[in-house]
């Protein structure tokens, strides 16, 4: 089909496919032009000049060449972080194109011998011999490429990068008995984390401090979270890509001490802008002048702050939600509060479980549909798309998966009153 096209004049071809000795690529975009064919690669992210993406142009540019095709020049196509909507998508702005043509010519050397090393490893039957590295973040494979690595290890610490990590385990230091004893670790939260895990020590509660920061919370008491999703191409007036968008909020409130738990929650309508409806249930919602707890606020702080920079008849209600915010990850981020379960994180995800082991009521594997951020904030824009039984479920699930959000929130609080109280 490509040929067929490209013997027939069009001008632009989307996915433009070629063949030759045994390598394979599919041009995102191939443009016509005077003397030839110009590449383009169209990437998601806002940094054309990833390596990753130069060596893709590099490959695409040495097939074509290959095949005596003349290429003009190559480009990889970006979203223009600084683009912001107003008005209509103005698609000249919302990309950036970054001439690649000379970076990737200067790979041109050594794309045979890549070439030959990839068609030795398809060719094997063994796997490659590969150890773990900095580029490994992120793959899916990484469980099994670890798999016989002691547990936890040098990959389990909190807030290590990922190439400090990587250099502790290429010295042999892995374990954390290894870690222990090579004097290399010296932040304290890591050195407590090795310490509670190979100790097997009891949970570490400050009481006092615990006490002090229960203080600075006061009723009524509300906590809240947000849903927000994010879009490479944004559709809300004033956004930029990948914006975060709030669409959904859970609220569980006390009015007063010992009083009983109450809840509401909002989810927008899937596909028009959600802000302006978001905005006006925080108002109706949260008084100006409570005490509202959020589980790491930034983002929540973050949010509203932006949905008041939008709504300028709504600012001063939403800033006073925002002021009042404060923030329950303190007492586990400051290490008021720590066990060997939490292995290291202050997330709701693992302090939750670690407070409360086996409650099958705050295990997020028991919801449907919805069990984390990413889920929902995939879910949402899709749901707008659906039959309206399925509209019904999909907005069930993400009711409940929000709600549990705040409702571990209030456990979690639960639990720091008790401690302060008890020990
Ligand atoms: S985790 Fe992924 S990137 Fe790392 S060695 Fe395994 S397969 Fe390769």
């Amino acid at each position: 089909m490509t040929r067929a096209e490209m013997e027939k004049g069009t001008n632009v071809i989307c996915e433009a496919s070629f063949f030759y000795a045994d390598c394979y690529c599919a041009v995102d975009i191939l443009q016509k032009d005077r003397d030839g064919w110009a590449i383009y690669e169209v990437k998601s992210s806002t940094d054309p000049m990833q390596d990753q993406y130069i060596a893709d142009v590099a490959f695409q540019k040495y097939v074509l060449e290959h095949l005596g095709i003349s290429v003009t020049s190559a480009h990889i196509v970006c979203l223009n972080n600084q683009y912001v909507l107003e008005g209509d998508l103005d698609l000249q702005t919302l990309f950036k194109i970054a001439d690649v043509t000379d970076v990737a010519d200067d790979m041109r050397q050594q794309i045979p011998a890549i070439i030959e090393e990839g068609k030795t490893i398809l060719a094997s039957r063994e796997e490659p011999g590969t150890d773990i590295g900095e580029n490994c973040k992120d793959c899916s494979f990484w469980d099994y490429c670890t798999r016989m690595l002691p547990k936890p290890n040098v990959f389990h610490l909190y807030r290590m990068k990922m190439g400090d990590k990587v250099d502790l385990y290429r010295k042999g230091l892995i374990s954390f008995s290894q870690l222990s004893n090579s004097g290399m670790i010296k932040n304290e939260k890591q050195r407590r984390q090795i310490e509670f895990e190979l100790q097997e020590k009891r949970p570490w509660i400050d009481q006092k401090k615990i006490r002090e920061f229960l203080q600075t919370l006061t009723f009524p008491l509300y906590f809240l979270d947000f849903e927000s999703m994010q879009t490479a191409i944004p559709f809300c007036q004033g956004t930029k890509p990948y914006s975060q968008i709030v669409f959904q909020y859970s609220l569980h409130y006390i009015e007063h001490e010992h009083g009983e738990l109450h809840h509401k929650e909002f989810l927008a309508e899937s596909g028009p802008d959600p802000r302006r409806s978001v905005a006006e249930a925080l108002c109706r919602d949260i008084p100006r002048d409570v005490c509202v707890t959020a589980y790491n606020k930034a983002f929540e702080c973050t949010r509203i702050r932006e949905l008041a920079e939008a709504f300028p008849d709504l600012a001063e209600h939403l800033l006073c939600i925002a002021d009042n915010i404060q923030d329950l990850l303190i007492p586990f981020q400051k290490g008021y509060y720590y066990s060997r379960a939490m292995g290291g994180s202050f997330s709701i995800k693992s302090v939750l479980p670690a407070l409360y082991p086996n409650d099958p009521l705050l295990d997020y594997h028991n919801l449907e549909g919805v069990h984390n951020g990413g889920e929902a904030m995939s879910i949402f824009p899709k749901i707008q798309y659906m039959n309206p039984e399925d509209q019904a479920k999909a907005r069930e699930n993400l009711l409940r998966y929000c709600e549990l959000d705040t409702f571990a929130m209030v456990k979690v609080w639960e639990e720091l009153v008790s401690v302060a109280s008890v020990l």
